[in-house]
């Protein structure tokens, strides 16, 4: 469905992916972990338009969508939810909803979305005139997931969907992401939270310093020794 192949990636004179190879199958839930700066974010932004790559080629259904524009490739069924949630503070929930179908024209489907998305997560509604930015951090991450949700895209790719909630906000966000691929889309999840991303993923890839250095299913990536070492505290 999306494959990467030797993307090389650069900001300036820093190269943040070194000839980057992945590949997700339709319905896939699909980890990528590693430590800062690994270049787990670039790949995500690389993938939805808003870096381009120096080199390599990535295609989706086949066709090559390198070198697209962000909304080009929305477009095509690629959801991006970004790291920090990057709500529109000064929007209403309502107002940031919409943002996520702006490219839709479609407005009974829209419509029956924006319900869909109210039923899913009841907060958002009983918010959803209020600016995001009022929201708490767990809010925000649930309407930022919900506005990406809102595109109908195919794959959807999560940013350290985690990062900063609180534990029960934390399994909440996962339990969420396992609904999504549940009901048949594809998940590319980018986490910090190594040992949570590898146990509800099909398949992982360990990133550093710009290199995929393992690939395996969740299982096999847990299982590895120096996986654990790094990664899981040696447990
Ligand atoms: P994190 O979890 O910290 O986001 P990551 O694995 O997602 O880590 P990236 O954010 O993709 O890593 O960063 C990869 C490399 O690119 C790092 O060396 C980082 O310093 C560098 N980098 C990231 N963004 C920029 C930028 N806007 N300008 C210059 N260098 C950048």
């Amino acid at each position: 469905m999306l494959r990467l192949e030797d993307v090389t990636v650069a900001y300036g004179r820093v190269t943040a992916l070194k000839g980057v190879s992945l590949e997700l199958r339709e319905g896939e839930l699909v980890s990528l972990i590693g430590a800062n700066g690994a270049g787990k974010s670039t790949a995500l932004k690389t993938v939805s338009g808003l870096l381009r790559p120096l080199s390599g080629r990535i295609t989706w259904d086949g066709e090559p969508i390198s070198g697209l524009l962000p909304r080009e490739i929305l477009q095509r069924g690629i959801a991006h939810c970004p790291e920090g949630r990057r709500v529109f503070p000064h929007l209403s929930v309502r107002e940031n909803l919409a943002m996520g179908a702006l490219l839709r024209t479609d407005s009974a489907g829209i419509a029956s979305d924006l319900e869909a998305m109210y039923a899913r997560f009841p907060r958002l509604k009983e918010r959803a005139a209020q600016a995001a930015g009022t929201l708490s951090g767990g809010e925000q991450q649930m309407l930022a997931i919900a506005r990406a949700l809102m595109s109908r895209p195919r794959l959807v790719m999560f940013d350290e969907p985690s990062l900063g909630l609180a534990p029960n906000i934390v399994e909440q966000v996962f339990s969420i992401v396992q609904e999504v691929r549940r009901e048949g889309l594809t998940v590319l999840m980018v986490e910090q939270n190594a040992l949570a991303a590898l146990s509800l993923c099909d398949r992982a890839y360990l990133m550093e310093t710009g290199r995929v250095v393992r690939a395996g299913t969740g299982t096999e990536l847990l299982e590895s020794s120096d996986v654990r070492e790094a990664y899981l505290g040696g447990r």
